[in-house]
């Protein structure tokens, strides 16, 4: 009998320990626009790089990228990914290594992209437009948001303007800082001279901002605010893709590289992100390869626009690496693992089922 309760009490300690625990993560979740699982594992596309067509400075371009084998093609793009998170995380999506990862909407564009990783169930019938309709679906950062443990500490950032709508920024009171917005509110002088910066750097598009003011929103909100809950939507790959401009996709693919590698450690010297943090990098869709010209493009007629990659790095992650077996995983469980690892319920309606990181 006595060993009974004590044995209960270590179990009831330990279960309040999990729980503490689950509610000390804090989640970064960063996707980048569009960029392909292709350059991702293999770095420059050999077809591509000296291709007149595609790029307007070869001999600087190979000499930043060409290397002779794969692996070292995508650590010179990628070297953040390929020489640390590939030691501390996973790589998902290698699907030369038969890793698959897929988006289970049919669409295979920006809107129902992001809809399917943040709420995680594929709604066709409703997303199937980019157009700034207000998501009708949840999302998770309005679920965390809605939590008492949430309340208040999400935030997100991205760099096309639909994300108010894609994140429904009026009902779910989420944060966005997206497209060309200004930093609101109480300002640091970094926010103050970003603002100024972002009117004095013209865009080439319309729609999306450089990247880089999208980080910079991001990092100087978490170090005033300290969300728990970060999204931050790099937007630049696609952009560049859909100009043709390899050699921009290329530089900008290994700027994101860098970028993300400024967030990790600014966690790592912050006391409240410090060892708590789980990193979740993905993208949107996938782009064509064949013919050649389709790298440019995505959407349900373009074959390989479904096929995506996803990469887990932090706290209490199983550093597995670059995954080299067969397995299948899709866009839709990225939300609800998200869910669990913050300890919030996930709710029935959510097709995707988390992955065990
Ligand atoms: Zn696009």
């Amino acid at each position: 009998m006595k060993n009974r309760i004590l044995f209960l009490m270590i179990a009831t300690v330990a279960m309040f320990r999990v729980n503490a625990q689950n509610n000390d993560t804090k989640i970064i979740l960063i996707t980048l626009d569009g960029f392909r699982w292709q350059e991702l594992f293999t770095g420059a596309d050999s077809l591509l790089i000296g291709n007149k067509d595609y790029v307007h400075e070869p001999e600087m371009l190979k000499k930043a990228f060409w290397r002779d084998t794969p692996s070292e093609r995508r650590e010179a793009l990628l070297p953040f990914f390929w020489s640390q998170v590939v030691k501390m995380g996973q790589i998902h999506g290698n699907r030369k290594l038969e890793s698959k990862v897929d988006l289970t909407n049919s669409m295979w564009f920006s809107y129902p992209g992001y809809n399917e990783i943040l709420t995680g169930t594929a709604d066709d019938k409703n997303i199937r437009s980019n157009d700034k309709i207000p998501n009708p679906n949840t999302t998770v950062l309005e679920l965390y948001n809605n939590a008492a443990e949430g309340k208040g500490k999400v935030a997100a950032f991205g760099s096309w303007d639909v994300f108010p709508s894609i994140v429904n920024e009026e009902r779910s009171g989420v944060p966005v800082n997206a497209g060309f917005e200004s930093a609101i509110g109480n300002l640091n002088e970094r926010e103050k001279f970003l603002n100024q910066l972002q009117n004095q750097i013209p865009s080439p598009w319309g729609s999306v901002r450089l990247d880089a003011f999208t980080h910079h929103y991001a990092l100087e909100n978490m170090k005033k605010e300290h969300p728990k809950l970060v999204f931050i939507s790099y937007g630049e790959t696609d952009d560049f893709a859909h100009d043709g401009d390899y050699q921009a996709y290329l530089k900008s693919a290994h700027n994101i590289d860098g970028l993300i590698k400024a967030v990790w450690e600014f966690t790592q010297q912050d006391d409240f992100y410090k060892d708590q943090t789980v990193f979740l990098i993905t993208t949107d869709h996938g782009r064509g390869t064949e013919p050649l010209d389709t790298w440019r493009s995505h959407g349900s007629d373009i074959n390989g626009a479904g096929s995506v990659w996803m990469i887990a790095f932090g706290k209490n992650v199983d550093p597995k690496g670059e995954v080299k077996e067969e397995e299948q995983l899709y866009s839709n469980q990225i939300a609800p693992t998200i869910l669990k690892i913050l300890g919030i319920p996930v709710p029935k309606e959510i097709e995707g089922k988390p992955i065990k990181l």
